[in-house]
């Protein structure tokens, strides 16, 4: 059975440590870690997780774009396990956009990421994927990129001004967009 695990917050180590290579994508324990992920991030209302949130220091996330309370907008998908990801192409446009993180709580801030990325990424049945995103998902999937090499959404925000609480965000972004 899938069990919620902890999700590690801001300070803690771990989340600034560069996560290691996975070398069997079939090993018990990182199936296990996908389904463990799956489960936490859905229950956290998250669109993305990345395996060093739960304090395992290896590189896998997982996209799970979906609305929910913490983003309304966001495009339904199925959970996607992404396991050593790269990214091999990205655009030239860099749009801003508002993002949260499971590991940071309460806080939004505005950041620049590409609009588009071009990745290769190992799925959960050992099958090397390659894919297109653009928008919302791509950022979700540069957020938790960042993620495997210990880099916070906050570590990229340019301007303080550009952050805001949680309270405030739903206030006066969500409603307005
Ligand atoms: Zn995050």
């Amino acid at each position: 059975m899938p069990e919620l695990m902890a999700i590690m917050q801001l300070g803690a180590p771990i989340l600034r440590q560069k996560a290691t290579w996975v070398d069997n994508t079939q090993d018990e324990y990182i199936q296990k870690l996908i389904d463990d992920l799956i489960v936490t991030v859905a229950q956290a209302n998250g669109v993305g997780i990345a395996a060093p949130q739960v304090a395992a220091s290896c590189r896998l996330f997982i996209v799970a774009s979906r609305p929910n309370l913490r983003y309304p907008h966001a495009p339904v998908m199925e959970p996607t396990a992404m396991i050593n990801p790269r990214i091999i192409a990205h655009s030239t446009e860099i749009v801003q956009g508002w993002e949260g993180c499971l590991s940071v709580p309460g806080i939004r801030g505005l950041v620049p990421r590409y609009q588009a990325v071009e990745v290769a990424y190992t799925d959960r049945h050992g099958q090397l994927q390659k894919q297109k995103l653009t928008d919302f998902v791509a950022r979700i999937f540069q957020h938790e990129y960042d993620h495997l090499d210990g880099v916070l959404f906050v570590d990229r925000v340019e301007n303080s001004f550009d952050m805001m609480s949680e309270d405030e965000y739903q206030k006066t972004v969500i409603n307005h967009t």
